[in-house]
């Protein structure tokens, strides 16, 4: 049960969207947005948000396009995890966030909540961290295209009332050798000890991961394309780059086994990309 009161508005534009979460503001009263509602719902069950209004953005036709336009993909914000796995349209993002939660919540997460979010995981990031991807912003009553780091370093950056729109990823992206892994404690379906995605373009290997630190981050791209030293050197290396960035926690890992684990990991992603 939410123990609190609050309106609920499914506006049909992005204009009326803006519009509404503006007036709301205006009177001194919370609004927010509201994708699948998967973290809002249990946030507000348990008392750590309070708001006086959600503004649901899935009947708003950008935010849950998923098509090819011309050179690019185009993933509205209110895609759920699942219509983007089960379209195929860029596998390495499918594969990602089909690890994320379980089947029938991933039903109801979108891309915009996982990254918008407060849980640090933020998986669905990964892909979009290694392409060059843009995202369309609503900023000061105007819709923006921006580079994907300009809004995110691991934390999603928007002032109040900015609504994320949509994602763009260059075609040319899609269909490029790809590695994803997800290692958790124990069971498949949990949060993840280090969730790795990575490809290979013509200028080397790319990659970002989560769960390793206290937000994604990219694994540096120098000491990955250092191709003139062996691959077990490179691992060592980037281990070394990274250690600041690695957590430890009595929960899911020490330390010292995400290192174990990550070292494991890149050897299997070298191993993968050989010949591609
Ligand atoms: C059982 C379970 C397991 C999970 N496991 C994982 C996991 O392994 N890895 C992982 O990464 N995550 C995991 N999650 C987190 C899950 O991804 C979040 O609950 C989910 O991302 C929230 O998405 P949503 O669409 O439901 O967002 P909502 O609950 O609708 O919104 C979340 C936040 O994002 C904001 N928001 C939503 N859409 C937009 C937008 N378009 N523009 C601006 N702000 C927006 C909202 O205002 C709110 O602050 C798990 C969640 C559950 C319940």
């Amino acid at each position: 049960m939410i123990a609190f009161d609050f309106a609920y508005f499914r506006p049909n534009t992005l204009k009326e969207a803006t519009e509404i979460y503006k007036q709301i503001a205006l009177t001194g009263k919370t609004p927010v947005y509201y994708g699948g509602g998967t973290e809002i719902i249990s946030m507000a069950r348990t008392g750590s948000v309070k708001f006086d209004a959600v503004i649901d953005i899935k009947s708003i036709p950008e935010c849950t396009t998923l098509c090819v336009e011309s050179d690019r993909l185009i993933i509205g914000s209110a895609v759920t995890l699942t219509k983007i796995a089960e379209s195929g349209c860029f596998p390495l993002l499918g594969e990602t966030v089909s690890r994320i939660a379980d089947h029938t919540i991933q039903g109801k997460i979108t891309i915009g909540g996982n990254i918008a979010g407060t849980i640090i995981y933020r998986e669905a990031a990964l892909p979009l961290m290694i392409t060059n991807s843009k995202v369309k912003i609503i900023r000061k009553n105007r819709l923006h295209d921006v580079p994907f780091f300009d809004v995110f370093d691991g934390d999603l950056h928007l002032q109040k009332g900015e609504l994320i729109v949509q994602f763009l990823i260059d075609k040319n992206y899609l269909n490029l050798p790809y590695c994803h892994v997800k290692k958790t404690k124990l069971d498949k379906i949990d949060y993840p000890l280090l969730s790795m995605a990575a490809i290979k373009t013509n200028n080397g290997i790319s990659a970002a991961v989560s769960g390793l630190g206290d937000k994604p981050f990219l694994l540096p791209g120098k000491i990955l394309n250092e191709t003139d030293i062996p691959e077990t050197i490179r691992v060592d290396k980037t281990i070394a780059a990274i250690q600041n960035n690695i957590i430890s926690d009595l929960i899911i890992a020490s330390k010292e086994y995400r290192v174990f684990v990550l070292k494991n990991v890149l050897t299997q992603m070298f191993h993968n990309f050989k010949g591609a």
